[in-house]
């Protein structure tokens, strides 16, 4: 029963265990994908933003390459002595009238408008309140220096930033600006072509923390000085890097990339919001993970509907086996297991050469009885005296059996001859002691008599020969006036 038991509880643990191992391995591969999704947004977030970076850089420097070739022509006096409009074709080249490029501007030391790359008389403005003036005013070694979104004066308070150079005399003293003021359209228009999911963002910002363009595109945020922001000072850590972190414009948590220009005071950042990056393994993880976890149940739960249909059926098995070995009247070993019984214990005997004593009991005079009491009675009475029998019998190696009708063998492995006698003895005054009337019995009650035998198993013994012995001995306590012990 008990092995039963274990059995069962053992097949359900190992339905658990493989289920336990099943659902572990989907987590880690789960676990991967999700890895996976962050890298594989990681390097998508790179090449974007370094398509954007490699357009701005290209743009930039023909931008300054514009702009030193104004510096270089305002240095020689015969381009000055041309007419305003050959000035103009020499100083401005074509990359003036490209799609984005707001004005070139010449500015003297006061800040009045020069030279103007549109028209040959120079739109009418100051511009000594700007702050790519002051900078290229108080810094003689700005050198190209690139400003924060403004809106222009001259065209229409579109949204621009300037890249200027400074002009100096001879002496080195300030002798005005030139000034290149580039549309932010050019880059609202480059970042609209790069797209980074429903939450991602795109930006483009100045080293001092200004914000020169960003997708997606709202106007009240180009401008917006961020150098507070946890993400900036991020940024101003290293060349380049990606990392999370909860943006301070919208509150949205987003996987970054940034990259710093090697050549120029500027950070281009890509970022997709981590709602946008594990959406779709989310719903794989859940459709997948349901799965799993449904086959999981199901599989434990035939593990352990396994391990109790097992159970039931040892259950089942070791009851049967019992019944086969055990007779129905008296409850003792059938004749079956007691040959069973003296086959093992008589080899186990002669391996030990020890004494196995075996005790032949008969019920005295028992055809009489039934034929006064009735069978019924009689039967009752075979079940007390079997009682007696096993009530005496204590060590585990003792068995008794019923050997057929009112006979019982009761087999004593390891004992002696004076032991044996001793256990008969209190069988029979037990089977006394029951005072089970028998009228036609001498002693007025049922009585057996008991015939025992002692032998140690010589080489080439039969352990029939012992039960004969045995048989022998209770013939002679019949022969003798029964209700006794006789020893062979
Ligand atoms: P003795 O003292 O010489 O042993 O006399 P006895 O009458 O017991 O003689 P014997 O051993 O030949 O008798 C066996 C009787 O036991 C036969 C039968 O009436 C009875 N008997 C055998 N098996 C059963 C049984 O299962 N139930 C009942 N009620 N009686 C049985
Ligand atoms: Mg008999
Ligand atoms: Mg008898």
């Amino acid at each position: 029963m008990k092995r039963g038991l274990s059995t069962s509880v053992a097949v359900a643990s190992c339905g658990v265990l493989v289920a336990g191992i099943m659902m572990g391995l989907c987590c880690v591969v789960l676990y991967q994908s999700r890895q996976d999704a962050l890298d594989h947004t990681r390097d998508t977030l790179r090449d974007i933003a370094v398509i954007a970076q490699r357009d701005i850089e290209r743009n930039l420097e023909l931008y300054e390459l514009s702009l030193q070739a104004v510096v270089d022509g305002l240095q020689q006096p015969d381009v000055m002595i041309l007419p305003p409009h050959l000035r103009r074709e020499v100083l401005f080249d074509r990359a003036a009238s490209a799609k984005y490029l707001g004005s070139m501007l010449v500015m003297d030391e006061l800040g009045n408008v020069v030279i103007d790359s549109s028209s040959d008389t120079p739109r009418a403005g100051n511009f000594s309140d700007r702050e790519y003036f002051k900078v290229q005013r108080d810094n003689p070694n700005a050198g190209l220096y690139i400003s924060d979104p403004y809106l222009s004066r001259l065209r229409n308070s579109a949204p621009s930033i300037g890249l200027s150079r400074r002009l100096s005399h001879r002496d080195g003293s300030f002798a005005g600006i030139v000034l290149l003021a580039v549309n932010i359209a050019y880059f609202h228009d480059l970042f609209a072509g790069l797209t980074l999911g429903p939450h991602g963002s795109l930006s483009l910002i100045g080293k001092d923390g200004a914000m020169l363009m960003r997708q997606p595109y709202d106007p009240s945020v180009i401008g917006r000085n961020i150098k507070n922001a946890a993400t900036f000072r991020r940024f101003m850590s290293a060349p380049e890097g990606s990392f999370s972190e909860t943006a301070s414009i919208d509150g949205v948590r987003r996987l970054y990339w940034f990259a710093n220009f090697p050549r120029a005071p500027l950070i281009i950042m890509a970022a997709a919001s981590e709602e946008d990056i594990y959406a779709p393994w989310r719903r794989r993880a859940l459709t997948i993970g349901s799965l799993m976890a449904m086959f999981g149940a199901a599989f434990i739960a035939l593990s352990v509907m396994l391990g109790m249909q097992l159970r039931r059926r040892m259950r089942a098995e070791s009851e049967l086996q019992m019944l086969a070995r055990t007779d129905g009247l008296t409850g003792l070993n059938n004749r079956r297991s007691l040959g069973e019984i003296l086959d093992q214990e008589w080899r186990r005997a002669k391996r030990s050469q020890s004494v196995l004593s075996l005790l032949f009991v008969d019920i005295d005079r028992f055809k009489g009885y039934n034929d006064t009491y009735g069978h019924q009675a009689g039967d009752d009475t075979l079940a007390a005296v079997a009682r007696c029998i096993a009530d005496n019998i204590r060590r585990p190696a003792d068995s008794a059996a019923r050997y057929g009708g009112e006979e019982f063998i009761v087999v004593l492995p390891d004992t002696s001859a004076a032991g044996a006698s001793l256990i008969a003895e209190k069988i029979r005054s037990a089977i006394c002691a029951c005072r089970i009337e028998h009228a036609g019995s001498e002693f007025g009650c049922v009585t057996a008599s008991i015939g025992a035998v002692s032998r140690e198993p010589q080489i080439d013994d039969d352990v029939t020969t012992v039960i004969k012995a045995a048989d022998e001995a209770l013939y002679n306590a019949k022969a003798t006036g029964r209700n006794k012990v006789s020893t062979a």
